[in-house]
């Protein structure tokens, strides 16, 4: 485990789960007699939770909440198991995200679907009783001592995603709505079921935000020049959609050799698709990354020829 300190009483977590060092960030806020943890990551962060909670006297803070930017398995699949251990927890969540934590049977059949393997690493989310389930509003903030962290509705990495902008020291917790961000290298987190024009629209929106810091679950905090770290995602989407809807439009219809053509194209994600290697819970996801922007792509293509050519 690893804990590093982004400004007094903000803390960055890497538990490192399934082994896996320098993929997930988990966000910790202590402030008076409040703390928050943004993002508290997979099941199998759980044992490491256990000497978090020790090390920090988490239990003994009179509001202790779990904030989630979104429900997908490494982001929110240890909440369950996490409750039992902090007794006055309770959950943030978008409204669409309450049930698939009350009941996360479809979250999971889901997540083995896309992620195979990765997701039995991972580890099966345990339901959340509904009782410690609290919904996430645009813009309704929550009070942490003197800080307030602030719901900012950002779809597009999936239509529940919410970013949370901590006032007012102006750190932006984006979870997965911006990039991935390995050593300087990003780009966009297009992974199913991704949708291009919402993604878009909230980085328009996150950059009218001036964030002070930009904290990505994976992995780490921008400190410097935030704007152009959004800028960057922006412009990286847009050239991927570009080159993708060519290949589809010349007929290259193999989202593989879509894949290898993006990858031998881009240095960034081509430094990513190496970590693969040495991170098992990452092994993948640049790969479902192309795929999830191919599908959208696809999708929006058949819905235009459908729109000019309707069948009778
Ligand atoms: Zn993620």
């Amino acid at each position: 485990m690893r804990v590093k300190n982004i400004v007094e009483g903000v803390l960055m977590v890497d538990l490192e789960p399934s082994g896996t060092t320098g993929w997930l960030a988990t966000y910790v806020i202590l402030r008076g007699d409040s703390a928050a943890i943004v993002d508290p990551g997979p099941k199998a962060s759980l044992e490491s939770y256990k000497k978090l909670i020790d090390a920090l006297s988490l239990d003994r803070f009179k509001e202790v909440y779990i904030v989630l930017t979104h429900v997908h398995i490494d982001h929110s699949g240890v909440v369950g198991d996490l409750l039992e251990y902090l007794p006055s927890a309770k959950v943030l969540v978008h409204p669409r995200g309450v049930k698939h934590l009350t009941d996360p049977s479809k979250l999971w059949s889901s997540s083995l679907e896309v992620l195979g393997d990765v997701a039995r690493l991972l580890g099966e989310p345990k339901p959340v009783p509904q009782s410690r389930i609290l919904v996430a509003e645009d813009r309704a903030g929550l009070n942490l001592g003197d800080l307030v962290l602030v719901p900012i509705y950002t779809p597009g990495h999936a239509t529940h995603h919410v970013s949370y902008m901590l006032d007012p020291i102006g750190i932006l917790f984006a979870g997965d709505s911006i990039a991935n961000y390995f050593n300087e290298r990003i780009y966009p987190v297009t992974v199913h079921p991704f949708n291009g024009d919402e993604y878009l629209s909230s980085l328009d929106l996150m950059l009218k935000l001036r964030p002070k810091k930009i904290a990505v679950t994976h992995y780490g905090v921008i400190t410097e020049n935030p704007d152009v770290f959004i800028q960057r995602a922006k412009d990286k989407l847009i050239s991927w959609t570009y080159s993708i809807s060519n290949m589809i439009n010349e007929g290259v219809l193999s989202v593989e050799e879509i894949y290898h053509s993006i990858l031998s194209n881009d240095v960034e994600l081509a430094y990513a698709k190496q970590l693969e290697n040495s991170m098992p819970a990452f092994r993948g996801s640049t790969y479902r990354v192309i795929v999830g922007l191919y599908n959208y792509l696809l999708y929006k293509l058949k819905r235009a020829n459908l729109a000019t050519n309707p069948q009778r």
